[in-house]
């Protein structure tokens, strides 16, 4: 099997998996409804819109089809923030865009300000890449206040990156709003990948100097309390270059934890001389330099994956948190909350315009990486609902009786326009059917297609 066939076969089994976990986010919703007599209208109407996104994401899957082969190219998504096929995808656009972009010892952004072209450059050799993570002291779910703080998470974010510490040692990066579900409430706090000069102690002292920003930022007004001995003492084992005088102005109401690494890995063997062994763990840890590529693409996207995945709406049985995602669904709706800036800012290969991104386009991308000619006469392209798709022995396998859509074109780009036209005219019919329970059916242990 070549390398090809191989990606090909990890990405069918994922769309697989992912259109029949959104079956059960849906029966989850079902459920839900029919068990709960009091639900707000407005919480209603947003879980049925939820649903309705989802039931109709990758239940239009173009495959190529030979005698003996199935392959998947592409399929009609939703694009909801919450859907557990779109974020998967997301993550893989991500992913390909930045590794293709990190393979470069150079980095190259090019913009066009009024018609002239402008070129920046940075060697990967005077970076680091570090990894932030800002929280916000949040009691009984409230930050100042407020329980949807992520506008204010991200207020403060840019005034920091306005300040002269911050332009004086970093150079760019990205970020993304998480959010979780606490004891408290809701928890939000910003993931962030940073491109940081290399300098003696960069990584301290920019700590420091975040640090003290964004505890005077998120502290209440007039907060004239300090933070105990022993607080003061957890914060300087982090930080040589810290003071105990430095923790002076440092407020008991703002926040005090800020993560801050440079990337690494744990590996039970030493991967340099330079690595640190951790004894509770057992395991070294190895600070990733630029030259070791695999290892730094892969701690980059573990730095960067909580953007696919920004809310997370599973609870412990592994089933969707309804009542959570009733919560969050107006909230997080129509807000950005993924962001690039500085030198990454403006790079438009790196840009994740998944949203606006229609079938056509999505196939184009696929085809531009490779893994599909556009114009390359195949034997026949079928229209499969994605749910049907398995991976059995290294083959694509199609479950289930219901006939398959045969496709009359025999070019990729001419299969998927006819897989718009099926879907334009699938919406059109749905538009005539009343948004209530009884059009969505519940789906039996994920259908029909397990019992062929
Ligand atoms: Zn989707």
């Amino acid at each position: 099997m070549t390398g090809k066939q191989k990606r090909n076969l990890i990405r069918a089994r994922k769309i697989g998996e992912k259109s029949r976990q959104n079956d059960m986010f849906s029966n989850d919703i079902i459920h839900y409804i029919k068990t709960h007599t009091n639900i707000e209208e407005k919480k209603e109407a947003d879980l049925f819109r939820f649903m309705r996104n989802i039931n109709s994401c990758s239940r239009l899957g173009l495959f190529g089809q030979t005698a003996d082969e199935n392959t998947f190219i592409a399929a009609h998504t939703c694009k909801h923030k919450l859907c557990a096929v779109c974020n998967w995808r997301r993550s893989e656009i991500v992913r390909m865009k930045y590794f293709t972009f990190l393979k470069e010892d150079v980095l190259i952004k090019k913009t066009i300000k009024k018609g002239i072209e402008k070129i920046d450059k940075i060697e990967q050799k005077d970076i680091d890449f570090m990894h932030l993570t800002l929280t916000v002291p949040h009691k009984k779910g409230l930050f100042k206040g407020e329980k949807w703080y992520a506008h204010k998470l991200i207020e403060y974010y840019n005034s920091m990156r306005k300040e002269d510490f911050w332009k004086e040692n970093v150079v760019g990066g990205e970020y993304g709003v998480e959010l979780t579900k606490g004891k408290e409430g809701l928890h939000i706090h910003i993931h962030s990948l940073l491109l940081v000069k290399k300098s003696n102690k960069n990584r301290n002292k920019l700590h420091k100097n975040i640090l003290i920003y964004w505890n005077k930022v998120t502290s209440e007004k007039g907060d004239k309390s300090t933070i105990t001995e022993k607080r003061k003492d957890a914060i300087l084992k982090g930080n040589e270059l810290l003071k105990k005088s430095d923790l002076k102005k440092i407020k008991g109401t703002g926040s005090t934890i800020i993560g801050l690494n440079l990337l690494f890995v744990y590996s039970k063997k030493p991967l340099s001389d330079k690595d640190i062994w951790i004894e509770n763990i057992k395991m070294y840890k190895h600070y990733i330099n630029y030259k070791e590529g695999k290892l730094m693409r892969g701690a980059i996207m573990e730095c960067i994956k909580y953007h696919f995945e920004p809310v997370a709406i599973l609870d412990e049985s592994g089933h969707l948190n309804v009542e959570f995602v009733a919560e969050v669904l107006p909230l997080i709706y129509g807000k950005p909350l993924y962001r690039k800036f500085g030198f990454l800012h403006g790079i438009k290969q790196l840009n994740v315009n998944y949203k606006e991104q229609t079938l056509l386009e999505e196939i184009v991308s696929i085809a531009e990486n490779a893994i599909e000619n556009l114009f390359v006469k195949r034997e026949r392209y079928v229209a499969v609902d994605c749910r049907r798709i398995f991976v059995f022995d290294n083959k694509l396998v199609i479950k289930g009786n219901d006939p398959i859509t045969i496709l009359q074109s025999t070019t990729a780009l001419g299969a998927a326009n006819e897989l718009i036209q099926i879907q334009i005219s699938r919406e059109m019919q749905k538009k005539n059917k009343p948004i209530e329970i009884e059009n969505f059916p519940e789906m039996q242990n994920n259908m029909n297609f397990l019992c062929n």
